[in-house]
């Protein structure tokens, strides 16, 4: 049967949980998520190998619950799409002109 995803839970698909944030020498921010892509088709895969039980299907989308997570990396080797991983974003520093003198 089909859950519906609510707000927080339809964040949780987009961005996943934050394992890292972190600003390096030159000033760029580094935010590690790890989460699961729309690449996923809810085969389910992945949930029989999580040993805490924190993926479920929802809405045809594996959805990890973020507080039971521990970041073990059964369901990535699970995933034959290579639908879960760790997303890294690169937010560079404001431009000196942007900053207040
Ligand atoms: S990393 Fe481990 S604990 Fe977290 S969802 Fe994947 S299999 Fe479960
Ligand atoms: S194994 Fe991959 S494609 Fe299948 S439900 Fe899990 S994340 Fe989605």
């Amino acid at each position: 049967m089909e859950e519906k995803l609510n707000d927080q839970e339809l964040e949780k698909v987009s961005g996943g949980k934050v394992i890292n944030d972190y600003t390096d020498p030159a000033g760029n921010r580094h935010i590690v998520n790890f989460g699961v892509l729309d690449l996923c088709v809810g085969c389910g895969a992945c949930v029989n190998k999580c040993p805490m039980q924190a993926i479920r299907i929802v809405g045809n989308v594996a959805t990890i619950n973020e507080s039971d997570c521990i970041l073990c990396y059964y369901c990535v080797d699970a995933c034959y799409l290579g639908s879960i991983l760790e997303k890294e974003t690169i937010i560079p520093p404001e431009p000196a002109s942007a900053q207040q003198s």
